[in-house]
């Protein structure tokens, strides 16, 4: 078991009935929590060449950015749509009801540039999925995305299949 797992607290039936939901607010709201599961997404990057971090909001901003200062790599956010203020790209994606629409920077990514996607979960893989494209659109290279953690009955990882995928613990 990662020692991250206890610090990570689920919780049935929300938002919705049927759904467990895993609650990393209990992790980052312990110091050792929030030290160990920076530490141990971060060091899923050991000897990883890359230029920079992007993290999905809202969750994967409060993973990527720490991993992003210790590695010493600058962080792009990848938003929900009109939240940022400077010309966009976007994707729309869908959601079990209806779709998402993530943007990034237009300016932020250059051809070329080895990408880093950072989240705090992968469920269906669908938003990650969705970011990688939006990246490779403006010619980024996503060399490996991470999630602290990893709901392997959605399959996420299949879907996810042309990036190289690591997470600290797994969920049945
Ligand atoms: P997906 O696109 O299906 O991989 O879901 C992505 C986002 O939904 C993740 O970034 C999570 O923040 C959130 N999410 C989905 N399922 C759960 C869950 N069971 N517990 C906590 N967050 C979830």
């Amino acid at each position: 078991m990662s020692k991250i797992e206890p610090y990570i607290t689920s919780i049935p039936d929300f938002p919705e009935p049927g759904v467990i939901f895993r609650d990393i607010t209990t992790a980052i709201g312990s110091a050792d929590g929030l030290q160990l599961s920076v530490d141990e997404m971060a060091a899923l990057l050991e000897g990883e060449p890359f230029d920079v971090v992007a993290g999905l909001e809202s969750r994967g901003f409060l993973f990527g950015m720490p991993i992003a200062y210790k590695l010493h790599k600058p962080f792009i956010p990848i938003r929900k749509e009109g939240k940022l203020p400077r010309e966009t790209v976007g994707a729309t994606y869908s959601l079990e009801y209806g779709t998402a629409t993530i943007e990034v920077h237009k300016d932020d990514i250059k051809p070329g540039m080895r990408v880093v996607l950072i989240d705090d979960l992968i469920a269906t893989g669908g938003t990650l999925e969705a970011a990688a494209h939006l990246l490779e659109q403006l010619g980024a290279k996503v060399v490996k995305i991470v999630c602290l953690l990893e709901l392997k009955g959605l399959h996420g990882r299949d879907r996810l299949k042309d990036y190289p995928l690591a997470t600290v613990v797994s969920y049945d």
